[in-house]
C-alpha cells in the first residue's frame, strides 16, 4: 500500500467529462490499496475570469478581498469531484484550506505555506477515503483565505505530498511530461524521461510553467517524488529527481523563454561608489525584483549607462520608484523597454563543459538576433533579446543544441 497525490490541472477539470476521468484514475488508485489525495485547480479559464471581475471592481483596497474571489474556483471542482468519485461508490470528501489548515503566510496573491495540519486527513485517509483537497488556497494567520500565485496548486499538491510523506506525486496535465522546451511553440521538442530538481527550478524560474517554481523548491527540500504526466493518455510521464541518479549529464536538458520581462535602461548615472545601492535599495524597498543587471564600463570615468530587468507587471511601478528620485541619482534619462524577451539554455552538464555559451551567441548571431542583455549562473545561459525573435531564437538554439526530436 502506497499513499499517492495526484493533482489535476485546469484543463483536467475544464468540464464534468474530464473530473470524471481524473476521478477514475483515483479510483484505480484506491482500488488497488493506495491512499489517495487528490488536489484540483479549477477549470481552465476561471481564475482568469475571477481576476477580472476583481479588476473591474476597481482599485484593490483590500487585497486579501482579491484571494477571496481568485481562490473560489477550486472550491467548485474539488466538490464535483469528491461527489464524481462518490457517484463511482468511492468513499470521498472535499476540503477547502481553512478546513486542513494550510496555514500560510499573510502576503496575498503569492502566500508562502508554514504548514500543514494533517492529523484529520491522515485518519481519513486511513479509513479509506480519498481526499479532495481545493489546491491554491491557504489560510492566512489572520484567518483569511490566501492564495499561492499564479498556478500554485502544484504547490499545494507539493506540500501535501511532503506532509503527508506521500510515496509519490503525480502532476496530472495536457501535456505528457517536461519537455526540452515548451511543444506549444518548439514542435520539435522532446519528451525528457527524466530531469534533475535543479535543472527543473531553474527551467520554472525561467519561465516553464509546466510546474510552479516553488513547487520543484519544495519537492527538491524534501525529497517529493514528482512526477509530470498527462490526464489524458497513458504515456510514462517525467520523473523529477536527485542529480546523483542520473549517470548520463546532458549538457543542456532545455530551453526556456519568458516574456513576463521589462528592461529599463540609466543613461548616464555618475560613475561613483554607492551609486548601485542607490538605485537597487529603493527597487527592493517597493518589493521590486530585479533580474539582470549590465552596467557599462565609463569612457569618462565619470557617468555610464545601467541596464536591468525586472517583471513586465513591475515597470511602471519601477519608473515611478526611479523618476521620484531622478533629482538624487542624477541620471540624463530613463529608457523602459517592455518589447524584450529572456531565453535560457539550461544544464547540469555545463558545469564541467565549455563553449555552451558560446554556441548560443554563435546562433543568435548567425540568426541576425542582437544580444540585448546576458546573465549566467552555474548551470544557466539567459540573454534578453527583442521580443520579435522569441520563436526564432528558441527554435534555433534548440537545433544548434541537439535538442530536436530524432
Ligand atoms: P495545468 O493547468 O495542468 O497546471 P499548465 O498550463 O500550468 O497546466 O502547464 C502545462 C503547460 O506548460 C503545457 O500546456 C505547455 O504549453 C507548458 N510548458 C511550458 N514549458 C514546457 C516544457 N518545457 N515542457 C512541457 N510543457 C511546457
Ligand atoms: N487556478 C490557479 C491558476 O490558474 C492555480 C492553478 O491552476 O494551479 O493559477
Ligand atoms: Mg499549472
Amino acid at each position: 500500500m502506497a499513499r499517492i497525490v495526484q493533482k489535476f490541472g485546469g484543463t483536467s477539470v475544464v468540464d464534468m467529462e474530464h473530473i470524471r476521468n481524473a476521478a477514475l484514475r483515483a479510483k484505480a488508485e484506491h482500488d488497488s490499496g493506495n491512499e489517495v489525495v487528490v488536489v484540483v485547480s479549477a477549470m481552465s479559464g476561471v481564475t482568469n475570469r475571477l481576476v477580472d471581475y476583481v479588476t473591474s471592481a476597481g482599485e484593490l483596497c483590500d487585497d486579501s478581498e482579491y484571494d477571496t474571489v481568485v481562490s473560489s474556483g477550486e472550491q467548485i471542482t474539488s466538490g464535483l469531484m469528491a461527489l464524481t468519485l462518490q457517484g463511482m461508490g468511492i468513499p470521498a470528501r472535499s476540503w477547502l484550506s481553512w478546513q486542513i489548515p494550510i496555514e500560510t503566510d499573510a502576503a496575498h496573491g503569492k502566500a508562502r505555506i508554514r504548514r500543514i495540519v494533517v492529523d484529520e486527513l491522515e485518519k481519513r485517509l486511513g479509513d479509506g477515503e480519498v481526499v479532495v483537497v481545493a489546491g491554491f488556497q491557504g489560510v492566512s494567520p489572520e484567518n483569511r483565505i490566501t492564495t499561492l500565485g499564479r498556478g500554485g496548486s502544484d504547490t499545494s499538491a507539493v506540500a501535501l505530498a511532503a506532509a503527508l510523506r506521500a510515496e509519490r506525486c503525480d502532476i496530472y496535465t495536457d501535456v505528457d511530461g517536461v519537455y526540452t522546451c515548451d511543444p506549444r511553440v518548439v514542435a520539435s521538442a522532446r519528451k525528457l524521461d527524466k530531469i534533475t530538481y535543479e535543472e527543473m527550478l531553474e527551467m520554472a524560474s525561467l519561465g516553464s510553467k509546466v510546474l510552479q517554481t516553488r513547487s520543484v523548491e519544495m519537492a527538491m527540500n524534501h525529497n517529493v517524488c514528482l512526477q509530470v504526466r498527462s490526464s489524458f493518455d497513458e504515456s510514462p510521464g517525467t520523473l523529477i529527481i536527485d542529480e546523483d541518479t542520473i549517470v548520463e549529464k546532458e549538457v543542456i536538458s532545455g530551453i526556456a523563454y519568458s516574456r513576463d520581462e521589462a528592461k529599463i535602461t540609466l543613461v548616464k548615472v555618475p560613475d561613483r561608489p554607492g551609486v548601485a545601492a542607490s538605485i537597487f535599495g529603493p527597487l527592493a524597498d517597493a518589493n521590486i525584483n530585479v533580474d539582470m543587471i549590465v552596467q557599462n564600463v565609463s569612457d569618462d570615468g565619470t557617468s555610464t549607462d545601467l541596464t536591468f530587468t525586472v517583471a513586465r507587471d513591475d515597470l511602471d511601478r519601477a519608473k515611478a520608484v526611479l523618476e521620484e528620485r531622478q533629482g538624487k541619482l542624477a541620471y540624463a534619462q530613463l529608457v523602459p523597454d517592455s518589447n524584450v524577451a529572456k531565453i535560457s539554455v539550461i544544464g547540469v552538464g555545463m558545469r564541467s563543459r565549455v563553449g555552451v555559451a558560446q554556441q548560443m551567441f554563435c546562433t543568435l548571431a548567425e540568426n541576425g538576433i542582437n544580444i540585448q542583455v546576458i546573465s549566467t549562473s552555474e548551470i544557466k545561459v539567459s540573454v534578453l533579446i527583442e521580443e520579435k525573435f522569441t520563436e526564432q531564437a528558441l527554435r534555433s538554439l534548440h537545433t544548434a543544441y541537439d535538442l530536436d526530436a530524432p
